[in-house]
């Protein structure tokens, strides 16, 4: 925390004296909402929902993003220690949270660390499922070797121009591929229990983008190269435009049909395995209420 290095954008600032850095986050935890949701993949949202805790601000910038609401610099949620967020994983293992799901960690790496020791010596059991955009430093994966049990994270771009502007990485290929190296590392390729969840393992998403079919057949082919069966990938359709008409009018309209049905087919070409989404099935755009639901010691 005294000269953040915790994720690939290395700002070096003192979060300790509260200074804040590309992500916009200080020293304490911030939470938008932790509750049940039932919008990730059925292998991990089950019938139940999976235990959601939604992180204010991000690493990445990406300029579509639909949590823009808490993922900016100015962030927004409920200031949480480590005592109140350990708790909070309690409270979810109660409701019948099939996982801990946490959403954007990266940049609260070490908190999450404490407080998910601190829950499983207090009874947590559910599997630990970290959400991310990719965008990970090796050094800060390795903290959580052991405490997490299945990696999601998104795997945006192939090319470094894409990248650099939509999410200003441009570094963003070589950032993801080894930290999904990693990820397969620590967790090993998938097993899942009985109801058919997810219990370990990675299961990498790709969100396709309106333009982007040359760059996605790119991403799945790299994926199936370097990992093949030892990951589960997920290819996602429900891109919405928001506000991109005057700054990125090239994205500013969802996928066409045709877009999908090209890039399921390289899917299948390459012996992927994982979640295709057929209509809205799965991951249909929904953006959750922002309130701190979930977070009040009361809970
Ligand atoms: S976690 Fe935030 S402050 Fe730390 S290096 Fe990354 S962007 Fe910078």
């Amino acid at each position: 925390m005294e000269g953040c290095m915790l994720c690939p954008r290395r700002c070096g600032v003192d979060r300790a004296a509260g200074q804040r850095g590309f992500c916009g986050a200080d020293n304490t935890v911030h939470v938008a909402r932790a509750a049940l949701h039932q919008w990730e993949e059925p292998c991990l949202s089950g019938t139940r929902g999976a235990g959601t805790v939604f992180f204010s601000h991000c690493t990445l910038g990406c300029v579509y993003c639909q949590n823009r609401a808490i993922s900016g610099r100015q962030g927004s949620g409920v200031p949480v220690d480590e005592a109140r967020l350990a708790a909070i994983f309690l409270d979810l293992q109660r409701q019948g949270a099939h996982n801990i799901d946490l959403v954007t960690p990266g940049h609260y790496a070490p908190h999450i660390a404490r407080a998910l020791g601190r829950a499983k010596a207090d009874g947590l059991q559910i599997p630990v499922v970290y959400n991310c955009g990719g965008y990970e430093a090796l050094e800060t994966l390795r903290l959580l070797d052991g405490l997490v049990d299945v990696y999601l994270p998104d795997f945006k771009y192939y090319s470094s121009y894409y990248a650099a502007r939509y999410s200003g990485a441009d570094d963003y290929f070589e950032v993801a591929s080894d930290a999904v190296a990693e990820m397969v590392r620590q967790a090993g390729a998938p097993v899942f229990d009985g109801e058919g969840l997810l219990v370990r393992g990675v299961l990498v998403r790709h969100l396709m983008l309106p333009g982007l079919a040359g760059d996605t057949a790119q991403v799945l082919r790299h994926l199936a190269g370097r990992f093949g069966d030892r990951i589960l990938v997920s290819l996602m359709r429900q891109y919405t435009p928001f506000g991109m008409e005057r700054d990125y009018p090239e994205l500013d309209r969802t996928l066409t049909e045709r877009e999908y049905a090209d890039a399921v087919e390289i899917f299948q070409d390459l012996g992927l395995a994982g979640y295709l989404q057929e209509g809205e099935a799965i991951g249909e755009s929904f953006i959750p209420t922002w309130d701190g639901t979930g977070t009040a010691p009361s809970c």
